[in-house]
């Protein structure tokens, strides 16, 4: 090969990733990434190579060491998404810190159980304001960031990606978690919605339903060894997730490899809804 033959081959563009999983040069905002689904989906889009902002109500150091040991940034931003009015805010603060979100990944959420003949409008307002209406409003004014960005920055642009966690609960009722169930499927229907508006835009939007996942929100399941035994049986791949799990499905719709995937909710459940 002659040397100019080198010279002139042409170079990897620096923003162009290596492999349509390569996470590098991506920054990714997680909401709840201090335990549960999020850390673990915090992880595994750091392992891809993207500096992640975690955005927590509480001290998310474990997960910014784990991030951090993988050469990847943690920025932490402390926000509150029960305050459902601040969205544009809480942007701005994330913004000043990380300079641009590239990923938005919609994890942080509650649930409160009781029979439905009891459910009290305090209960439906929790989980309705942090699951469904700080996931809609902080989504917005990300996807208007991400579209100043196309703008500013027109064919470097690579495009922008938002991941919703939904649940099994965006497929079946469930029995007992009213305002849960009801936030659920909102987020479903969110993610077509979203989709529909947003895809010729580049963005995409989609969705992971997980399944049963060891973490604080399933511990009173775990608790009850009955309902815990009823579960397992059912789940075809006979054990219970744990958060790592859902990495492979957060890396895959974060990446260029999903870039014509839009509106789907992708369930990570054992096989549980094949059953
Ligand atoms: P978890 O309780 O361990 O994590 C929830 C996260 O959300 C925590 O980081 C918590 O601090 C954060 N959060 C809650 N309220 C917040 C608020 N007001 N402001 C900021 N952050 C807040 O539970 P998890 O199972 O890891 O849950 C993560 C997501 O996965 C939730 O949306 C949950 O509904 C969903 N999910 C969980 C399961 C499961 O089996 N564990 C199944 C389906 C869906």
């Amino acid at each position: 090969m002659s040397h100019s033959s080198i010279s002139h081959a042409p170079a990897q563009a620096p923003s162009s990733p290596r492999h349509p999983f390569d996470l590098q040069g991506r920054v990714a905002l997680v909401t709840g990434c201090n335990t549960g689904i999020g850390a673990g989906i915090a992880v595994a889009l750091a392992q891809a190579g993207a500096d992640i902002v975690g955005l927590n109500r509480s001290d998310a150091s474990q997960t910014a060491a784990q991030v951090q040991a993988l050469g990847r940034r943690f920025v932490p931003i402390q926000a509150d998404l029960s305050r459902t009015e601040a969205m544009a805010d809480v942007l701005a603060q994330v913004l000043a810190a990380a300079g641009q979100v590239d990923i938005l990944v919609n994890n942080a959420g509650i649930i409160r159980r009781a029979d439905a003949l009891d459910f009290s409008e305090e209960d439906w307002d929790a989980v309705m304001n942090t699951n469904l209406k700080s996931l809609f409003f902080l989504s917005q004014a990300v996807a208007r960031h991400m579209l100043d960005c196309a703008a500013q920055q027109g064919a470097q642009w690579r495009g922008g990606k938002i991941i919703h966690i939904a649940s099994l609960l965006s497929f079946q009722g469930g029995v007992r978690v009213p305002s849960y169930t009801a936030a659920k499927s909102g987020v479903l229907g969110l993610t077509r919605l979203m989709a529909n508006e947003w895809a010729a835009k580049g963005i995409n939007v989609n969705a992971i339903a997980p399944g049963y996942i060891e973490t604080n929100n399933t511990e009173a399941l775990r608790q009850d060894a009955g309902r815990a035994g009823e579960i397992l049986q059912r789940i075809p791949a006979g054990r219970w997730g744990q958060p790592a799990d859902l990495g492979g499905a957060a890396v895959f719709l974060a990446s260029s490899a999903a870039d014509y995937v839009h509106g789907h909710t992708l369930a990570v459940d054992g096989g549980w809804l094949a059953r």
